[in-house]
């Protein structure tokens, strides 16, 4: 199933198994990485003399706490809160928190340690770090999400700070929650310091396409990886699984670029439409009045909806997994495969499992990783905590601009590493050799710390 490791990486690998017993998705993000990595054990020896890879699949520091918190009905609720502190080496720990109930420390785990290859790759000065909780948002009211948001807070907030840690959004943690985070940690400490979350609304301290900025980038990505084909989005099939803040914002970008949007999905299924996904209904229904993609299908004629079965099913060109981890598995490759398909971006973390993407290699698909693919999210919360330290605000049409370069530079080095490091056009190599060098030259620089 998985690739064969250089063997000086194999003893580092068991020893990520036995140190981190049980994490499943924190050993599949890290054999990943490290299956990338021989050319550059054989390469650059001095980072084996450092242990720098042994010292990368630690994190600097892992917190757990407890969050309590009381419903609607006067019940005394506990929750569990984490956030891993990564990697520092090329700036304050960056990442996103993630409320929902899969949470557990392998899942905070495997995010943060993608989180610092990925936030490398941006090229801008930040390291890597997630956090979250096993809260389930689902059903709960404005109230209690508030009450969650303060409870959860109360105890983030001695760990995080502009210079030291700064959260962000992820699945289940949007503008609303950013909001109801920022207002407790304002009022504990005192101080109006924006640039210790990003994703903050418009009107305070926010920045413009942040909300867009993952969707938006992982189209821009792929668009790169098209034109690298001599090919184009234009009057291109596309499926994005998903239809949440990435799902949305990439269906949105696809169109404006001319492709056509076939289906896309949430927990309860997916709704295949083939006049192309009405954006405007998605969006009251998932982002207003947060429904199910089922009263998408009701309210949509000519739109379908599969309650049971994969979305990977629905033929097309273009695949972009924007859901969740480990959702593209095996079976859905060789499907996507067979009907056709010619690229794969993934808008999600880690959507794809290892064998899916072996599948995809083998047909000659293109493959981006999230690691590259999604990098626009958090390079546009970069952008937002430059606009902070400088107390300005950016257009919308500049913001968007520099995403689109930053995505283009992402495209550009991952080639050029791919073929520095002999996989010419492998994106996987390219994204985990790219970044971890930039993290790697500066841990050496900066001494066993
Ligand atoms: N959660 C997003 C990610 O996976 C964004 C993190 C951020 O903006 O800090 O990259």
């Amino acid at each position: 199933m998985t690739a064969p490791l250089h063997p000086d990486l194999e003893p580092v690998f068991d020893e990520v198994l036995r140190r981190n017993a049980g994490e499943d998705e924190f050993h599949q993000a890290v054999r990943e990485v490290l299956e990338s990595l021989a050319p550059v054990v054989d390469k650059r020896p001095e980072y084996a003399q450092a242990s720098i890879i042994q010292r990368i699949c630690e994190p600097e520091r892992q917190i757990i706490f407890r969050v309590p918190w009381v419903d609607d009905e006067g019940r005394v609720q506990i929750n569990r809160g984490f956030r891993v502190e990564f990697n520092s080496a090329l700036g304050p720990y960056k990442g996103g928190l993630r409320f929902h109930p899969s949470v557990y420390l392998g899942i905070v785990k495997f995010l943060g340690f993608e989180q610092i290859f990925k936030n490398a790759l941006t090229g801008m000065p930040i390291g890597g770090g997630k956090g979250g909780s096993d809260f389930d948002p689902k059903g709960r009211s404005n109230g209690e999400i508030m009450r969650f948001c303060q409870s959860f807070m109360t105890e983030l907030y001695r760990h995080i700070g502009e210079y030291r840690d700064v959260p962000a959004g992820d699945i289940g943690v949007g503008g609303r929650e950013i909001g109801y985070l920022f207002g407790q940690y304002k009022r504990i400490t005192n101080q109006y310091e924006a640039g210790v979350l990003t994703g903050k609304g418009l009107t305070w301290g926010g920045s413009q396409a942040r909300t867009e900025a993952t969707g938006y980038g992982t189209v821009f990505f792929a668009d790169e990886m098209l034109k690298a084909k001599g090919e184009s989005f234009d009057g291109k099939r596309v499926v994005v699984s998903g239809s949440g803040n990435v799902a949305v914002y990439a269906i949105e970008k696809v169109h404006q670029l001319g492709g056509i949007v076939v289906a896309a999905s949430d927990s309860s299924g997916y709704v295949v439409d083939e006049a192309g996904i009405d954006l405007a209904l998605l969006k009251d229904v998932k982002e207003v009045r947060r429904g199910r993609i089922s009263d998408y299908a009701a309210e949509r004629s000519g739109a379908t909806l599969v309650s049971d079965g994969s979305i990977w099913d629905v033929q097309c060109d273009i695949a972009l997994p924007c859901a969740t981890e480990n959702e593209l598995l095996e079976a859905d490759a060789t499907a996507l495969a067979k009907g056709g398909v010619r690229l794969v971006a993934e808008g999600a973390n880690m959507p794809c499992t290892p064998a899916a993407v072996r599948i995809l290699r083998e047909a000659g698909v293109a493959y981006a990783p999230g690691k590259a693919a999604n990098a626009g999210g958090v390079a546009t919360s970069a952008l937002e905590m430059q606009q902070n330290a400088s107390r300005d605000s950016w257009s919308f049409e500049h913001t968007e601009e520099r995403l689109a370069e930053v995505m283009k530079g992402i495209h550009d080095n991952v080639l050029e590493t791919a073929e520095e490091f002999g996989s010419p056009g492998d994106y996987t190599a390219g994204a985990n050799i790219a970044g971890f060098i930039r993290v790697a030259d500066a841990m050496l620089a900066m001494g066993v710390i």
